[in-house]
C-alpha cells in the first residue's frame, strides 16, 4: 500500500493574529471555555464570558471529566484555551457533549491539539481515549510568540521522534519483527521523515519562533497528530523507543516532566542505541534551548541510568512496539557515553 498524504485527513488549521476576539462572531453559545487558572488570568479581557461556563482544568482523571460532562449538556460549542492538558480535556467534554469543538492552543509544547483521541488518566495512568474533531485549530501569532519560547519549542519533542520512531520500525523490519498488522512501509516511513527534515532544515526559523518557523512545526506537528489515526492507528511511523524512554521514566521517578524535555533526551539515547544522527539531532535540541540534563528535570543522573536498566522490562511488559529498546543491553559504559555527550554539550 502507497501512502499519500493529502490521502490522510488533517485537522483544518487558520494562522493569524488576535483571533480570540472574533470568537463571539462565530460560536454558537453557549460554550464552555475549557483552560487554565494561570492563563486565564493573563487573557480574560479577552473573552466575554459568563463565568458559569468557565471550566480550569485540575485533573485528568476519567472518573472526574465523566462527572463534570454531566453538568454541561446543554452546550453548544466548546472552547479549548491552553497547553496540552487545556486541549485533551476540551477534546475529552466536546467527546461526552453534542457540541462543536474550536481549539486555541497557547503553546505548541506537544502535539495533543492535533490527534483525535484525548490523552487522560485512569488512577494516574495515561489512556488514550474519545474521538474529537475540532471545527478548526487557531494558531494565534500573537499568544504563542507572548509565551516561553522553550515551551514552544519543545513541539520539537514530538517531530524528533519521527526519526527515532522510524528507526526502531526499520530495526524490528530487519530483523523480523515487525507486528503483522504494522508491517514496514516505506510511504508513511518517508512522510513522516520529509516532516521532520523540513524542521530540521528550518531550525533558525523554528528556534526564532517566526510565522514561518511556527508553520513548519505545525505542519509536522499536525501530521504526527493525525496520521496515527490516518493509518489505521498505527503508531510506527512517529513514535519509538524516545516515547517509551518518557513513560518510563515517568514512572519510575513517578515525576512529571514537560513533554519535550523528557522525550527530546529519549530521542539522543535512542539515536544513541541505532548509532545514527545522534550528534546532529543533539545539536537542533541544544539550539533549540530544550535543556535533557536531568538537573534541569528536577532528577538526578541515577534516575536516567536507572531507567535506561529497566527500560527493556517497561517496554516488554507494556506491549510497546518492538524496536531497539528489547534488545539493546545497556551497559555501565553507554549510560556513561550518554551522560558525556549530554553534559559536553549543554555544560559549556
Ligand atoms: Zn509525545
Amino acid at each position: 500500500m502507497i501512502y499519500q498524504e493529502n490521502q490522510i485527513r488533517q485537522f483544518q488549521t487558520v494562522f493569524g493574529y488576535n483571533l480570540l476576539s472574533e470568537i463571539e462572531f462565530f460560536v454558537a453559545e453557549p460554550f464552555l471555555l475549557v483552560t487554565m487558572e494561570d492563563l486565564w488570568q493573563k487573557y480574560e479581557s479577552k473573552f466575554n464570558i459568563n463565568s458559569e461556563y468557565l471550566y480550569f482544568v485540575n485533573s485528568l482523571e476519567i472518573k472526574d471529566l465523566d462527572e463534570d460532562a454531566k453538568k454541561f449538556e446543554n452546550i453548544k460549542s466548546i472552547i479549548g484555551f491552553g497547553g496540552g492538558q487545556a486541549m485533551d480535556v476540551a477534546k475529552f467534554l466536546n467527546w461526552k457533549t453534542n457540541s462543536k469543538l474550536y481549539q486555541f492552543p497557547s503553546s505548541l509544547s506537544v502535539d495533543a491539539v492535533f490527534g483525535h483521541r484525548a490523552g487522560v488518566r485512569e488512577d494516574s495512568n495515561v489512556k488514550y481515549l474519545g474521538w474529537a474533531v475540532p471545527e478548526a485549530i487557531y494558531i494565534d501569532f500573537d499568544i504563542l510568540k507572548s509565551c516561553p519560547k522553550h515551551l514552544n519549542t519543545g513541539g520539537l519533542g514530538d517531530v524528533l521522534c519521527f526519526y527515532t520512531g522510524i528507526f526502531d520500525w526499520e530495526y524490528a523490519h530487519r530483523i523480523g519483527k515487525c507486528e503483522e498488522k504494522w508491517a514496514y512501509n516505506q510511504s508513511l516511513a518517508d512522510i513522516s521523515k520529509s516532516k521532520a527534515d523540513n524542521v530540521v532544515n528550518n531550525i533558525d526559523d523554528v528556534c526564532e519562533l517566526t510565522d514561518n518557523g511556527i508553520q513548519f512545526l505545525v505542519d509536522a506537528l499536525k501530521w504526527g497528530g493525525a496520521s496515527f489515526h490516518g493509518a489505521g492507528w498505527n503508531p510506527r511511523h512517529i513514535e519509538g523507543v524516545e516515547h517509551f524512554f518518557f513513560y518510563a521514566l515517568e514512572s519510575y521517578t513517578k515525576k512529571k516532566f514537560l513533554h519535550g524535555q523528557a522525550v527530546c533526551l529519549g530521542v539522543v539515547i535512542g539515536c544513541m542505541m541505532h548509532q545514527k544522527k545522534e550528534d546532529e539531532l543533539l545539536g537542533i535540541i541544544h539550539q533549540a534551548g530544550i535543556d535533557i540534563r536531568p538537573e534541569a528535570m528536577g532528577i538526578e543522573w541515577e534516575d536516567v541510568e536507572k531507567t535506561l536498566y529497566s527500560l527493556k522490562n517497561y517496554v516488554i511488559e507494556n506491549k510497546f512496539h518492538y524496536g531497539i529498546a528489547n534488545d539493546f543491553e545497556v551497559t555501565k559504559e553507554f549510560f556513561q557515553s550518554v551522560k558525556n555527550k549530554v553534559e559536553s554539550k549543554f555544560n559549556k
